[in-house]
């Protein structure tokens, strides 16, 4: 038994889908121009897809779980479970018009056309907020579709929002925010499940580590109580006694939302030399 895992073939996706297997131990053949490869060691059989075909395959059983972004989650509209977010391909789905014109609010875009490769999604949109556009469906180069006279709007995906700009467009409305998911195929064998199980787990590990850092600092003795309270750790914080007197080593775990207060918390009480190593795997 092995569990069929489809990611992208080629793109945004494919090198963050692959890392990430990676990080979770498990060893792929270089795919590159195969559309299938094994694991050498764990039971997962990979296919290299277009990412539209994804959640199609899943929904089929063709394969078991998908890499794939939600924003073609969303649109494809599969009957398929979303089962973890992947922290990568993070973008937004935004509507952008011309930069010069007058835009307020979408009543703007009533009885205008929208050009986007997402018909579905922002024709729900587009009823959610009671306005009437006229949906263009158009497989790529949405960007240029003002400029030729196509559409007064677009809907398109945005990261930095350089190609909206180099196009003469402002972003003016996000209809949603994505990153890549793991999708899986509803009913699942129960030994499917549990490969899918063991992969989870090492998927939330690796995820687990990004976030956090390893700290270690040193601290004058009469300080320690204060500096302790300040660091969160897993449990608590290891300290360890310095060769020369009065001084002990800490060790903890701090998440990289709070990292930077805390960090100058700890120099404010009297914390030197401070180290802030990564994490490879984190399991709590
Ligand atoms: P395919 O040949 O597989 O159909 P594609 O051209 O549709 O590829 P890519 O441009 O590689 O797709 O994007 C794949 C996914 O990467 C998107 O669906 C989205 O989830 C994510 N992504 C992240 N950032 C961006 C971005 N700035 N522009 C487009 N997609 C992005
Ligand atoms: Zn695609």
């Amino acid at each position: 038994m092995v569990l069929k895992v489809a990611i992208q073939k080629s793109g945004r996706l494919n090198d963050d889908s692959l890392k990430l297997l990676k990080e979770c131990g498990i060893d792929i053949a270089n795919g590159v121009n195969k559309l299938k490869t094994e694991a050498s060691n764990f039971p997962i059989e990979v296919y290299f897809l277009r990412d539209d075909d994804i959640p199609q395959y899943v929904e089929d059983g063709v394969a078991d779980i998908g890499f794939v972004g939600e924003n073609v989650v969303y649109e494809k509209n599969k009957k398929v479970q979303v089962v973890e977010k992947l922290g990568f391909g993070k973008c937004r789905l935004s509507i952008a018009v011309s930069r010069n014109e007058k835009y307020e609010d979408v009543s703007y875009l009533e009885g205008k056309r929208i050009a986007t490769t997402y018909p579905v999604i922002v024709q729900k949109f587009m009823e959610e907020r009671g306005v009437n556009a006229d949906i263009h469906e158009i497989s790529g180069s949405v960007e240029i579709a003002p400029g030729i006279g196509l559409a007064e709007a677009i809907c398109d995906l945005v990261s930095s929002g350089s190609t909206l700009f180099m196009n003469g467009l402002r972003e003016v409305e996000t209809i949603l925010h994505s990153q890549a998911v793991l999708i899986k195929s509803i009913g699942l064998a129960d030994e499917k499940q549990r490969l899918l199980d063991k992969l989870l787990f090492r998927i939330q590990a690796v995820k687990k580590s990004k976030n956090n850092k390893y700290v270690l600092l040193n601290a004058p003795n009469e300080k320690l109580t204060e500096i302790i309270g300040l660091l969160p750790g897993m449990k608590s914080p290891t300290v360890l006694p310095l060769a020369e007197t009065g001084w002990s080593s800490v060790h903890s775990v701090l998440n990289e939302n709070d990292f930077w207060d805390i960090i100058e918390k700890l120099k404010e009480a009297g914390a030197q030399g401070i180290l802030v190593v990564p994490i490879e795997k984190m399991i709590i």
